[in-house]
């Protein structure tokens, strides 16, 4: 099943340029009159006062103190070189106020933007937990503009990681199911969620992780659309799943809450009628999920 919208985190412009990532083409890029260049401190983005992103030239972060492997290529936007880079001391290249928590900005920045500084995110995070070589210990050094890591000792490649998450809404009748996590603002109600395991289908991991949180068997696991999550690399598959019964065994170590709520209140709420609970920022699948079911 396809949506006509785009997820949010997704749908940007960027050709990743795989095979012009090395070399010469590199090196053109960065001198590039054009390139453009996010800046990142702690995984936070550098923002304008306008609240779009900031954008320097590759060439000004030269003499400035960088975080390992410096700047990134992230493709090309309409054939305009575009880097991440983070830096070690906010100051040197912008104000430290500017420099925002993604999720705090997620839903003010445009969907095209919000693409981009969740790439360069993940990216980054990625590079700054796998400096050593998980095969030797060696410090290992970025490549192919950091789309991937080299230890110059035993000559491994390593690759930017993503990991898979199963989010799904919990059906019975006109039902579904949500949780609030342990210190979640009062109220705060989203789809439940967990890490597929090795050697698992998307179905085993919603099956499986369904019961293990709120001790309901569930069947009939059908994928509806996925997310890319750059807390710190993330890919979110959203599923619907059935109810075989309705009675909660919480586990408490995982959860706070579980109830199950009607489609009308679920669009009372979205309609902003109704606090029986808060909805889950629009930014999140969980929330797209949940809109996707109440015009279902
Ligand atoms: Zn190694």
């Amino acid at each position: 099943m396809t949506e006509m919208f785009t997820m949010p985190f997704a749908g940007g412009t960027l050709d990743h340029a795989e095979t012009k990532r090395s070399g010469e083409e590199l090196q053109k890029f960065v001198t590039d009159p054009n390139a453009q260049c996010l800046v990142y401190f702690k995984g936070m983005p550098a923002l304008e006062e306008d609240g779009g992103l900031t954008f320097i030239h590759p060439s000004d972060l030269i003499g400035r103190d960088l975080q390992d492997p410096g700047p990134i290529f992230l493709g090309l936007n309409d054939n305009i070189p575009v880097f991440a880079a983070a830096v070690a001391h906010p100051e040197d290249l912008a104000p430290a106020e500017s420099f925002q928590n993604m999720r705090a900005i997620a839903g003010r920045l445009d969907l095209i933007e919000l693409a981009l500084a969740g790439r360069a995110k993940s990216l980054l995070d990625w590079h700054y937990t796998h400096r050593f070589c998980a095969n030797c210990g060696s410090l290992s050094h970025g490549a192919d503009g950091g789309q991937k890591r080299q230890c110059p000792e035993c000559d491994t490649e390593h690759f930017p990681r993503v990991n898979p998450v199963v989010i799904m809404l919990i059906i019975s009748g006109d039902k579904v199911l949500l949780g609030r996590g342990h210190g979640w603002p009062e109220g705060f109600m989203s789809a439940l969620a967990g890490f597929v395991s090795p050697g698992e289908t998307i179905e085993e991991a919603t099956i499986r992780e369904t019961f293990e949180e709120v001790g309901i068997k569930v069947k009939n696991v059908e994928y509806i659309f996925s997310q890319p999550w750059p807390f710190p690399s993330q890919l979110m598959m959203g599923v619907t799943c059935i109810a075989e019964t309705e009675n909660i065994v919480l586990d408490k170590a995982e959860l706070e809450e579980a109830k199950w709520f009607s489609k009308d209140e679920v669009k009372a709420v979205f309609a902003k009628e109704s606090d029986v609970f808060m909805r889950p920022p629009r930014f999140t699948i969980a929330h797209q999920l949940l809109r996707h079911w109440i015009k279902s």
